[in-house]
């Protein structure tokens, strides 16, 4: 895994890179910079979207995306790093939109496409459109309900 220091030196490659395909002065204005890195940021966080749809499609839950996406090391918020997962890939730019925030992503035990409302509330609730008797469902039901029972 490359390391910060190399991640940050790989971003700067990169933006110098586009600045020079658009034909932009050497080095790049700030303002340059700015836009092109403002683009790879969105660019990133799609791609980001879309490993995290494969994850929850592997069944994976929001806890173990939380530690994929260094969520759950916060310090400032220990409590709720699933929540922050979600808000994360929930909250990344595109329009604006009406209505709970939502994640898509397709069931592989039904085959439906899911529209995931976030860790919060049961499984029930937060994951809509599984189809009748899906058992990724019922398992996901069993496990928050076992969960829960721990906590108390
Ligand atoms: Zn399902």
């Amino acid at each position: 895994m490359p390391t910060d220091p190399e991640i940050r030196l790989a971003l700067a490659a990169t933006v110098q890179r586009l600045a020079n395909w658009a034909g932009a002065a050497v080095p790049p204005s700030p303002a340059t910079v700015v836009t092109i890195a403002r683009k790879l940021e969105i660019a990133a966080h799609a791609e980001v979207e879309r490993a995290v749809r494969r994850v929850r499609e592997d069944g994976q839950g929001w806890p173990a995306i939380a530690s994929l996406l260094g969520l759950d090391a916060l310090p400032c918020h220990g409590g709720h790093p699933a929540r922050l997962a979600f808000g994360y890939c929930t909250g990344l730019a595109r329009r604006p939109e009406t209505g709970r925030p939502r994640f898509l992503w397709d069931c592989c035990a039904c085959g439906q496409t899911v529209a995931g409302h976030g860790p919060t509330s049961t499984p029930a609730s937060s994951e809509q459109g599984h189809a009748d008797g899906c058992q990724r469902l019922a398992a996901n039901i069993t496990e928050w309900q076992h969960a829960r029972e721990g906590r108390r």
